[in-house]
């Protein structure tokens, strides 16, 4: 019995700073209703916030913490960053750049300068409307090739890396799938060997802050964007040279114009999600299973946790959910850049 308290102690100790983290992270993707990220365009495919947010709150789980492990030094620099094509600059290619700004391709933060969206309204001093949005900064719904092929799906992982990616990534090995893992800086930071293999593995990067504050949108500017900056910081740290990142995904969804703005300004276009298994409720296999069936359409992005807590159903959900999709006739890609 001492023994073990003592040990509890040592291993709370030991985690220190990434308990703190953790505790964080226990609040899990549900959407929350707040944010008016939403906006203009996206069809209603949104996260649907028939899903209450509720019971959230019992997430915070402890078990975690000490997690994270996966001390192993990661030494081999597998920088080949294979993912060859950098997509990188979103519809934007450079087009008539008229100055010949070389650097182009690190998705230019150059604003585009306002496309002459100027619509000049005629003498009637028509009622102030919101500047549309930038180009970049709407949130997409939907995958890449949604628009040219029939039933495509792109699985995002959000909140890791941590204890299970391992697990999920040999899942995704085995059926030759590729997904985007929406990644916590700090876990990245501590889990870089599993950043490196998710480069290698040909899977793709997204941005999901540093301390996955929810909600997001009611903090300060600078606090947004080092939410967002830093977080990519430590994910290119973790995933060595070349390291790609993508998304953004604000955490439950909480997008806004601002973190909207923020994030395409880093290069990241922010991304949703049109099926929430609530995997990150824990509320058992079948029903992460069922959740994910009825929601999915195609060119739909589902929404599962290979982080943030103990995440052994959504890895046996996945096991199941994955030959279910290919029997569907489902081929994978990646949410629309
Ligand atoms: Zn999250």
């Amino acid at each position: 019995m001492p023994v073990r308290t003592h040990r509890t102690v040592l291993r709370r100790a030991a985690a220190g700073g990434v308990a703190a983290l953790t505790l964080a992270l226990a609040c899990a993707c549900g959407p929350t209703s707040g944010g008016s990220g939403q906006a203009a365009g996206t069809p209603a495919a949104g996260p649907s916030s028939s899903a209450s947010a509720g019971t959230a709150s019992a997430g915070v789980d402890p078990s975690s913490s000490a997690g994270t492990g996966d001390p192993t030094p990661t030494a081999g620099p597998t920088s080949g960053s294979p993912s060859g094509s950098p997509s990188g600059s979103p519809s934007g290619s450079a087009s008539a750049g008229s100055t010949p700004s070389g650097s182009a391709s690190t998705g230019g933060r150059t604003a585009p300068a306002s496309p002459s969206a100027d619509p000049a309204p005629a003498t009637t001093a028509a009622a102030p409307r919101p500047a549309p949005d930038a180009p970049g900064t709407s949130i997409v719904y939907n995958t890449a090739s949604s628009t040219t092929s029939g039933k495509t799906v792109a699985l995002t992982f959000d909140d890791g890396p941590g204890p299970y990616t391992g697990q999920i990534l040999d899942l995704l090995d085995q059926y030759h799938v590729k997904a985007t893992f929406c990644e916590i800086g700090p876990q990245a930071s501590a889990n870089p060997a599993l950043v490196k293999r998710i480069v290698a593995d040909g899977h793709r990067l997204c941005d999901h802050t540093v301390h996955h504050p929810q909600p997001m949108h009611t903090l300060s500017l600078d606090k947004q964007t080092y939410e967002i900056t830093a977080a990519k910081d430590m994910i290119v740290a973790a995933g060595g040279p070349g390291t790609q990142v993508s998304w953004f995904r604000a955490p439950g969804g909480d997008f806004s114009k601002a973190n909207r703005q923020i994030a395409a300004q880093d290069g990241l276009r922010p991304v949703g999600w049109t099926v929430d298994t609530r995997d990150w409720a824990r509320p058992g296999v079948d029903q992460i299973l069922a959740n994910a069936k009825s929601e999915l359409k195609p060119g739909g992005i589902i929404l599962m946790h290979d982080g943030g807590g103990d995440r052994s159903q959504s890895v046996a959900a996945l096991s199941q959910l994955l030959p279910w999709l290919v029997q569907q006739g489902y081929t994978f890609d990646f949410p629309a850049s």
